[in-house]
């Protein structure tokens, strides 16, 4: 589905799978950054010009329409290079002085993995089943032991897209008197979000995840926490008054946003998200090109898929027995189909299913049953050329 709003696609040929990684972005993302550029480029929340007006209008206004995707309140979205940064402003400015303890399941992304380690936090990790699901009595019993921690999960995994049972992973942990992060960067393009009803304390996303462009994300955070939280980064438009002795600082989440912003990359952000609301059918589509990349999938011979699960979405992971997965990769560019292979950044389960890597279609609007069918035919093709 609308795929002529994608300007990549002007090459006909391109099959473009690898969408956990980034997805392409619609003509109406690059022309919102492009109107700021040539029409009121300016720097925000400085100085009373005209154009700077506009500029920060347009800036405050996006930080309102993600709020609103998100069903938070304005004040509660902080804007950040993505999710990455989301996660290291949170273990650098709350979690190293108020927890001794983060627990994480296996399904990780290394993001959510070296933040908390470059604290020299203690880190506890949930198991997950044979079919990669966290297993929630292993859960309750870290909880019992570790009360008081702060939990990050992620929403859905980049590696096997499992999508986690978010709501009673926050309830199970706000029991035992926890905070929870949900990493939020597959979910924003594949998952209705509504983050007060979660009751999250903090949930991370990237724009360029979800068709709006890199550079720019946001971490929400319960306003009651954003105002404990320690300061980031310090620098200009974060400040109230400025001595050289002290200085006094903006309530959240101004505070947490110094220096210049990637002004054109929010407005694109807030364009990327008004453009999937509009797109209505979404998550139908992606989940039955799910349903048929798996069922075509099984078809192949010597196939490995490591989860039976059906909470799964946006992404499909898989071996072929005694292929290396990066021989797949290269045989299929070449064909000009770009899937991802690798550990997708997700090590830790890796080494837990004894694999190093595995090959991954990941799906975005654009994408087609064609596109799959496409691809078996050139996996097929690969594959005998490999044996
Ligand atoms: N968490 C997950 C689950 C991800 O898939 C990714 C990106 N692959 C990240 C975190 C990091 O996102 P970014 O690189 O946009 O900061």
């Amino acid at each position: 589905m609308n795929k002529k709003d994608f300007p990549i696609f002007k090459n006909a040929e391109l099959v473009y799978l690898d969408n956990a990684a980034t997805t392409q972005k619609p003509q109406i993302v690059l022309d919102k950054m492009n109107e700021y550029y040539t029409q009121y480029c300016s720097n925000t929340h400085r100085g009373s010009h005209d154009l700077g007006n506009r500029a920060t209008q347009e800036y405050e206004d996006s930080r309102a329409a993600i709020a609103k995707f998100m069903k938070v309140t304005t004040d509660e979205i902080v804007f950040t290079k993505g999710t990455t940064e989301a996660i290291n402003l949170l273990a650098s400015s709350y979690v190293k002085n108020n927890f001794d303890t983060v627990i994480l399941s296996e399904l990780e992304h290394h993001s959510n993995i070296l933040p908390w380690q470059l604290h020299d936090l203690h880190i506890e990790v949930i198991p997950v089943d044979k079919d990669l699901n966290i297993i929630l009595s292993a859960y309750e019993e870290i909880l019992q032991k570790n009360p008081g921690s702060f939990i990050s999960i992620t929403h859905i995994s980049n590696a096997f897209g499992i999508v986690n049972p978010v709501k009673k992973l926050v309830e199970m942990g706000h029991e035992y008197n926890c905070k929870i992060l949900i990493d939020g960067a597959q979910a924003l393009a594949h998952v209705d979000l509504d983050l007060k009803d979660l009751d999250v304390d903090f949930y991370a996303v990237s724009a360029h995840k979800a068709y709006g462009p890199t550079g720019v994300g946001a971490l929400y955070g319960k306003y009651e926490l954003l105002e404990v939280m320690d300061l980031y980064q310090g620098g200009g438009s974060m400040i109230d008054d400025v001595n050289f002795e002290y200085s006094t600082f903006l309530d959240p989440p101004f505070r947490f946003e110094a220096g210049t912003q990637p002004i054109a990359e929010v407005l694109g952000f807030k364009e990327a998200l008004l453009y999937i609301q509009k797109t209505k059918g979404l998550h139908a589509h992606n989940a039955s090109l799910l349903d048929y990349a798996k069922k075509e999938l099984l078809n192949l011979e010597d196939i490995i898929l490591y989860t039976q699960a059906k909470n799964v979405s946006g992404n499909i992971s898989f071996n072929i027995s005694g292929i290396h997965h990066d021989d797949i990769g290269i045989l299929l560019s070449k064909q000009n189909i770009m899937l991802r292979t690798g550990h997708h950044c997700a090590l830790p389960i890796m080494k837990k299913l004894g694999i190093n890597g595995t090959i991954r279609l990941s799906f975005a609007m654009y994408n087609s049953k064609e596109d799959i069918d496409k691809t078996i035919r050139a996996l097929n093709k690969a594959v005998r050329m490999l044996r």
